[in-house]
């Protein structure tokens, strides 16, 4: 099986094309067409794997295909109002700063030509810059749990949009203590609900509290293990 198999549109097939991928690897072999369908997963899957382009892909995919130049309030068209505040339409929650700008770096190869715009927003870094790229039009957002709760608290961010949420690295933001944060913001009322959003978890080890959370935040949901 070869990417050129799989289902996409012209745009993000070239992208990947550029990132000279030919084969998917086994996570992103199952993970791509589980989430393209649309059905929420759960996959234990290591660093190295490649369970970064395994969500991304999809993720960018269902993007695109949703329209988002149709969107202004997405796209960035109103980008002169400073003060605006921005919808995403995925989330991507990561633990740490560098694993954060790392998927945000991997997001801007599948993002080319597509008129999708990421964006990353994490801890230690400047507030206000982060807002500013956010002003100029954000759908994929990528997100350390503290910082995103910092801008939905100040009214930057809203999750009203957000059809499609990953949680990566899962059993490392639990480790970090995270867990609070991360139910506020995928459990807070705006955030569409579990069942009417994708929701997929990557986890490297898949104890107890992983398994509460995938039964919380997941709806009818497959599991992968590679
Ligand atoms: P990750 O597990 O997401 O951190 O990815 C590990 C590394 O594998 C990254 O440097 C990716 O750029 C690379 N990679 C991901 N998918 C593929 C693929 N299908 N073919 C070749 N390299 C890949």
């Amino acid at each position: 099986q070869s990417f050129a198999d799989l289902k996409f549109c012209d745009i993000i097939k070239h992208n990947i094309e550029m990132c000279k991928y030919t084969v998917p690897t086994p996570v992103q072999k199952h993970a791509i067409p589980i989430m393209s369908a649309k059905r929420d997963l759960m996959a234990c899957a290591q660093t190295g794997s490649g369970k970064t382009a395994a969500f991304l892909i999809p993720l960018m995919n269902l993007i695109y295909q949703s329209g988002p130049t149709d969107n202004p309030s997405a796209s960035g068209q109103m980008a002169r109002y400073s003060k605006r505040k921005c919808y995403p339409l995925a989330l991507v929650l990561a633990p740490t700063r560098e694993l954060a700008s790392q998927i945000h770096e991997e997001s801007k190869k599948f993002a080319y030509r597509a008129k999708v715009r990421p964006c990353v927003v994490y801890g230690g870094a400047d507030v206000g810059g982060q807002m500013r790229e956010l002003d100029r039009g954000c759908h994929l957002l990528v997100a350390t749990p503290g910082r995103l709760v910092d801008m939905m608290e100040r009214g930057k961010i809203g999750l009203d949009n957000c059809m499609y949420l990953v949680l990566d690295e899962a059993d490392r933001m639990l480790d970090m203590g995270f867990e609070p944060q991360i139910r506020r913001i995928v459990e807070k009322d705006t955030m569409p609900k579990t069942g009417d959003r994708l929701t997929a978890m990557f986890s490297a080890t898949f104890p107890k509290e992983i398994q509460m959370l995938a039964r919380d935040f997941l709806s009818n949901y497959l599991f992968l293990a590679v």
